[in-house]
């Protein structure tokens, strides 16, 4: 019984390290962690080691199998995750139906709650499925120019241009997806999850999806928690003296914790490993989903946080460029200014010519020397174009994602009025 439950609990942490990488392994806010360097393990040094071994163990045919199979698995859009998922809530949920659910009705804990625990557990599926299903916001030649007319190119972030692979215009923040093989407005990430693309148009069915799947899981850990703990108050569990086998000793559960752990693991063994995990979740969860909100609403998308780095690069390599061509001018001017007052100097008589020259001398020098070297300016121009050129304040973030089709009319409708934007885009 000790064995099996160690073995249980070693392959749900184990599963919980893969959830946890596979969500948080890309994460630029996470680089000092180990996730990113397990995220690469995964993703790139275990199938080059499976290729390496299939090469040595089966040959050149085995080899070409496993990339075939690897670029089926990891580069094409295919369902497994999705199967994994569902494959999960409906184990916990059945889990639940068949241990917890009995207990109930306790005392505080009314028999209800099967019935609000199966109805946020479909409403976590109906999410799923919506934003596994709905389009992202493909870019195609009827809806690039709405697109555009949301968010159109800032020459910095966003340069105007156009999809190699599609053949259209690329709006801002949009981005083709070599997995959907296609343009994805207002993209975010693709995600293994639901299979597809997160954009524009299925942002919000994500967001629920992300917030329905955290309250059933927090709902999950309360209500096992509770289930466990009402029952053995119910059946006087804290107040039995139990004769401990090895040495004979009379102890009451509420003295040891320890002993606590392992009463609850014997008696209530499933209904505390589906709590427990879907505890976990609900903490990894709560992380990923607060990251995503705080994005959203300070107008960034998870692609732009990447691209963010670039930007940073790019502005900081021409400030350095800027900065270096000021400082040249600069002492040139210095030494041309400091050459004047030595010819002015080296003048033989005092006759008015040479005053002439010392006064230039001394006021081309004041004038440098009286000018900071150039140094500053540029880091505030650098902070203010590294603002995200889309953040239109938390409200206006939040409502283009609740509200796509009506934020994307009322663009395409500004747009027309002002005479049909940029050249590409009308
Ligand atoms: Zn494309
Ligand atoms: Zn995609």
């Amino acid at each position: 019984m000790a064995l099996d439950l160690l073995v249980l609990g070693a392959g749900l942490a184990l599963l919980l390290l893969l959830i946890a990488t596979l969500l948080f392994g890309q994460n630029p806010l996470l680089a000092r962690t180990p996730l990113p360097r397990l995220h690469r393990l995964l993703t790139q040094a275990a199938p080059s080691a499976a290729a390496a071994a299939a090469r040595r163990l089966g040959g050149r045919r085995a080899s070409s199998a496993l990339a075939v199979a690897s670029q089926l698995c990891c580069e094409r859009s295919n369902p497994s995750v999705q199967v994994l998922f569902l494959v999960l809530l409906v184990g916990c949920y059945t889990l639940y139906f068949r241990t917890v659910f009995p207990m109930l009705p306790l005392p505080g804990l009314p028999a209800w709650h099967k019935y609000t625990g199966t109805a946020s557990a479909l409403l976590c599926l109906a999410f799923f499925l919506a934003a596994g299903f709905a389009d992202p916001g493909t870019i195609t030649p009827a809806t690039a120019a709405a697109h555009a007319a949301l968010y159109p190119p800032d020459g910095l972030w966003y340069p105007e241009k156009d999809c190699r692979t599609c053949g259209l215009p690329r709006p801002a923040r949009s981005k083709h997806c070599r997995v959907c093989g296609r343009c994805i407005a207002r993209i975010d990430h693709h995600c293994i999850w639901i299979n597809r693309c997160v954009g524009l148009m299925n942002m919000r069915y994500f967001l629920g999806f992300l917030l329905s799947t955290t309250a059933v899981c927090l709902y999950g850990l309360i209500l096992g928690a509770q289930a466990i703990w009402r029952d053995m108050a119910l059946q006087g569990t804290w107040h039995t003296a139990f004769q401990l086998p090895d040495s004979g000793r009379l102890v009451y559960l509420s003295d040891s914790r320890r002993f606590t752990l392992r009463y609850i693991i014997a008696v209530y063994g499933p209904q505390a490993a589906a709590t427990f995990f879907v505890g976990c979740c609900a903490f990894i969860l709560l992380g990923f989903t607060s990251f995503q909100l705080t994005l959203l609403l300070s107008g960034l998308t998870t692609v732009e946080l990447h691209r963010r780095k670039e930007v940073q690069l790019e502005l900081g390599e021409a400030a350095a460029r800027q900065a270096e061509e000021e400082e040249a001018a600069w002492l040139m001017a210095r030494v041309d200014a400091a050459l004047a007052g030595s010819r002015a100097a080296c003048t033989p008589t005092d006759g008015p010519g040479s005053a002439d020259a010392r006064d230039t001398a001394s006021s081309a020098s004041a004038t440098v020397g009286g000018q900071a070297p150039p140094c500053g300016g540029q880091r505030r121009q650098v902070k203010q174009r590294l603002a995200p050129p889309f953040d239109r304040g938390a409200w206006r973030n939040l409502s283009e994602v609740l509200f796509p089709h009506y934020h994307l009319r009322q663009a395409a409708a500004a747009a027309a009025r002002e005479g049909g934007g940029g050249k590409k885009w009308a």
